[in-house]
Order: structure tokens, then sequence, then C-alpha cells
């Protein structure tokens, strides 16, 4: 018979105190022990002479004291999404940067990425700081700022050497992400992105139990169209679901390739299954949209860029517009999770994000076509920049 992989931990207490660990005894539990990880441990009667005392003493006990600095911390950041995939090689990191850069568009709003993919922390690059250092003052860790409205904190800035690997094993990962959201002097922010390796790991734990009492939005999981990826994304909003996360919804990157050139479409990735449309349906979960492949949107990351910039008028922009309004809207829908946007096509929402107020025609079949955008739109584009490059015009 294969062998059991059944986690015999409950899974709601793992997932409300995943930094939990039993302490590592040097003798078995005597017959009378109250609990390696109980509030008594190593202090009751019957711990006198047992070997472990000294160890179980010392446990954490009790709910994490840093739980009200963390909230406390964060409590004027208005909004705080996790940018989640399934699967490594869908483009999180990449769409968490564009989110930045569109929401940053607005001079009104403040944007902070925070990068807990601590062993490929790939968000530096993208964003053009990654030979940054992080300055240390009385208040905290000062975040690296890409623009005067855009902040970012990576591991990548405390490395000493640039190709330098991070060998880490989970709390030290729990450690650094727990001091990323403590000692980093984020100040006054209107959205947090938190972009999170692929799966549900410790740095998905610990994010989730840290930012409990500081409330999330929700999260953003990000897929390609195809079969494989999407099994993983199953599991993804499983895990949100059973950690209380709410899903803002999916998108479906890489979806087809529109020629720079000819303006062609075609499949790389084919959706088998209906793609990320017919997951979010399946999932009862909303589906933010899809953006297709466009090398240029590699190049902006590689040259550390803002794509929004670069190339306003191309597809894979509109969409990425689209996708951003969706969710703008998702983060202040008071509908919750579970509210799935298709098909609501010509409907009116209104998104309020703080003190800006987007009125806009929403219509989900026709991406961005026909919206009307206000003066505070937090999509409002730089003047187009040319090509540094000069290739792929
Ligand atoms: S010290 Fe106490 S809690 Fe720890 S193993 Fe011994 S009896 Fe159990």
């Amino acid at each position: 018979m294969a062998p059991s992989l059944e986690v015999p931990d409950n899974v709601q207490d793992v997932l409300s105190n995943p930094l939990k660990a039993a302490p590592k005894l040097v003798a078995p539990e005597p017959e009378h022990c109250p609990g390696p990880e109980s509030e008594t441990a190593g202090q009751a009667d019957s711990c006198a002479g047992c070997p472990n005392q000294a160890i179980c003493a010392s446990a954490p006990k009790g709910p994490d004291p840093d739980i009200p600095i963390i909230t406390a911390r964060l409590s004027a950041i208005k909004h705080k999404v996790l940018i989640l995939s399934g699967k490594g090689g869908v483009g999180k990191s990449t769409f968490t940067s564009l989110l930045a850069h569109a929401f940053a568009t607005n001079d009104n709003n403040t944007v902070g990425i925070m990068d807990t993919d601590i062993c490929g922390p790939s968000i530096p690059k993208m964003m053009g700081v990654e030979t940054e250092t992080i300055h240390v003052s009385g208040a905290g860790w000062s975040p690296v700022w890409v623009l005067e409205n855009l902040a970012v904190m990576s591991v990548q800035f405390m490395l000493p050497n640039r190709d330098d690997a991070v060998i880490w094993r989970g709390p030290k990962k729990n450690g650094l992400i727990k001091q990323f959201l403590k000692d980093v002097e984020w100040g006054e922010m209107d959205f947090l992105l938190v972009d999170t390796p692929p799966g549900t790991s410790d740095e998905h734990l610990s994010v989730n139990s840290f930012l409990k009492e500081s409330g999330v939005d929700g999260a953003v999981v990000v897929t390609t169209p195809q079969e494989v990826a999407l099994l993983d994304v199953r599991k993804e909003i499983d895990f949100c679901r059973k950690a209380g996360i709410k899903v803002l919804g999916i998108v479906e990157n890489m979806s087809g390739f529109v020629c720079p050139n000819c303006t062609h479409e075609s499949q790389i990735f084919q959706a088998t299954t209906g793609g990320g449309r017919a997951l979010a349906k399946e999932m009862n979960v909303p589906f933010l949209g899809a953006v297709p492949l466009d090398p240029r949107i590699c190049m902006a990351a590689d040259y550390g860029e803002s794509f929004f910039d670069s190339w306003p008028d191309s597809p894979a922009c509109t969409a990425l517009k689209s996708v951003v309004r969706r969710v703008i809207i998702s983060c202040d829908d008071s509908g919750g999770a579970n509210d799935n946007l298709e098909g609501s096509v010509h409907a009116t929402k209104i998104a309020t994000s703080g003190e800006m107020m987007i009125k806009l025609p929403v219509d989900f079949e026709r991406g961005t076509q026909g919206c009307k955008v206000s003066s505070q739109d937090p999509l409002k584009t730089s003047p187009s920049m040319k090509d540094p490059r000069g290739t792929l015009a």
C-alpha cells in the first residue's frame, strides 16, 4: 500500500498559527506530560525531573506578541492585496509590478510592493532598483522608492552580491516576512501588494497569519490558460477559502500572443479545458480578464521600466488596464469573494478607494472599450515613450 500523505495536523490550526512548532524533545514525553505545546509545558508539577523541561519551558507560548505591532504598523494602508499563483512561471511577479505601476500612475495614490519570494526575488529587477539597499532609521527600515509614490521591499536589497542565493529554511523565511511587516516604515499608503512565491507554503501561511488582524482585501490569482496551470490554481483557491482570504479574482496571463508587428493573434498555451474564464465560473470567483503575451512586457521588466508608460496603446496594455479596474472594483465590492462578475455587461459600478472615486461603466466582454474615465482615473497613462532599444516597436 502506498504511504499516506495525509497531514495529521488540524488544517485550521495550521492556518491560524503556522509558526507554532512542537519543541524538539531530547526524550519521550512521560506519562503525565501536559503537552510540550501547552501553556504549562516545562512549568507544571509533572514536568519536574523531565529531561525536556528546559526545552519545553523556553518554547514560545500563547498568541504572537508581534501581531498587534504589525497591525499598528499597517494601520495607515487602505488596501492590502495578495498576488498568488498555484504554479511558477505564470508571470505573477510581472503582473504585480504592472499592477503597482498602474496604481502609481495616479499621483494621488501611494503604492507599496512587499516581495515575499525570499528565494527568487525578481521584483527589484522588474522595478529597476536591483542594486539599491535598505536604509535603517529610528522609525524602521525604509523601503526603496522607485517613484515618489511607489515603494518596494525585498530580500534582494539585503544581499551582499546580486547573484547570492538565499538558502533558508521555513522559520528564517517567516522571520524575515515578519520583519517586512513589523519593521518597515510603510507609512500611509493606498495599496500594499504582497507578491508571494508559487504554491501554498511557509510564506503564504506566514503572510496570512501576520495580516489576519490587519485585514487583507483579498487575493488576485494569476494563471496561464493550460490545464496544468489551472490544476494548481484550484488548490490555491482552496487554500484561500480555508484561510478565509477573499479571492478577488483570476487573471489569465499569457492568453494568446498578439504579434507586435502584424497584430495577428495565436494561442501559445491552448486553453484545453476553457482556461481561466471557465475555471472562474467553476470555482464561483470573479474573472478579472485575460492578458496576451507580449515580448515588450518582458523587455520592460528587464529594463525596469513601466510597460504602461512605454507602450500605452498595445493590446496587452489595454487588457491590463481592464484587469486593474476590476481589481479595484473587487477590492471595494462589499459583495464578497463569491460575486462572479462575469457577464455583468454594461453594468455600472462605483469603486471607491479612499478619497479616490471612480465611476465607470463596466464592460467585461469588451475590455476597456466604452469605459468613461474620470479625471481621478488610477490608470491615467503617461505620454507614450519611444522604445529606447529601437526594437519591437
Ligand atoms: S517538560 Fe513537561 S511538557 Fe515537556 S515533555 Fe516533559 S513533561 Fe511534557
